[in-house]
């Protein structure tokens, strides 16, 4: 059973990449896919490559070329809700875009012929994946709920202020999980993601993202991907 472990940063990859005994470099559609074992399992790590259309992309290949079973995402996020902050992780239960409007057609957020507007995150895996986080960094805060994508890196207060009161179960934003989720639905292939608030997309998003990254999200996620591989 293998499992694709999708990172959004390449901090997060390399991470992943120093655990890995045996990795095998595979390139397809300009994208390097790393195929061998982390903590026993079978794995395919890859970049996610930024935004909704490489995120899908990424995602079908995975299943297509790489036949994986479940894919796994970990990376960073803005946080919407007003409790979700700079360093708490969140598991997403459900994924919706929140640029995607083809009203009047369909109603707003709503994604053309599939009469829905968001997309469950797989239940069991995403408990694993909650799981992994409790056991792998107890004293981080860990939130549950709806994640909000968008090509948009959204950092400025009234953007925003304007995603919370639209979506007011938004806990999180980022810009890749519901293209994922969306071809994981067309699949049935199990997803599960989870996201460390890197800033809170406001005014001051830009400011300290890259030492975040380097110092913080990288390490939360090969500790959250040790946890869920070795209790897998
Ligand atoms: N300055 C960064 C930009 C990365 S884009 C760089 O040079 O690499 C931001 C990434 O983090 C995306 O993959 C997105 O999913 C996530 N993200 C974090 N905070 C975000 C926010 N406020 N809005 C949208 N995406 C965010």
């Amino acid at each position: 059973m293998t499992t694709a472990i999708v990172s959004a940063m390449h901090e997060e990859l390399a991470a992943l990449l120093s655990l890995m005994p045996d990795e095998a470099r595979q390139v397809a559609a300009g994208r390097e896919f790393w195929v061998g074992h982390l903590h026993g399992q079978e794995v395919v790590a890859v970049l996610s490559r930024i935004g909704k259309v490489a995120a899908a992309t990424t995602a079908t290949v995975l299943i297509e070329r790489f036949a994986v079973k479940r894919i796994v995402f970990t990376g960073v996020a803005g946080g919407l809700a007003p409790g979700v902050k700079v360093g708490d992780v969140v598991v997403a239960d459900s994924f919706l875009q929140h640029d995607l409007d083809a009203s009047p057609i369909f109603p707003k957020y709503q994604v053309p012929l599939y009469g829905v507007d968001r997309f469950p995150a797989d239940p069991g895996l995403s408990g694993q994946l909650a799981q992994a986080v409790q056991s792998a960094l107890p004293d981080v805060r860990v939130h549950r709920g709806m994640v909000v994508s968008g090509d948009r890196f959204v950092s400025t207060t009234q953007e925003s202020k304007a995603l919370q009161s639209a979506l007011p179960r938004a806990l999180a934003v980022e810009m890749e999980g519901a293209a994922i989720a969306q071809v994981c639905h067309d699949y049935g292939v199990p997803f599960a993601a989870v996201r460390t608030i890197s800033d809170r997309a406001d005014d001051a998003a830009h400011g300290d993202f890259n030492r975040f990254i380097r110092e913080v999200a990288s390490r939360y996620s090969a500790a959250i991907v040790g946890a869920f591989l070795r209790a897998a």
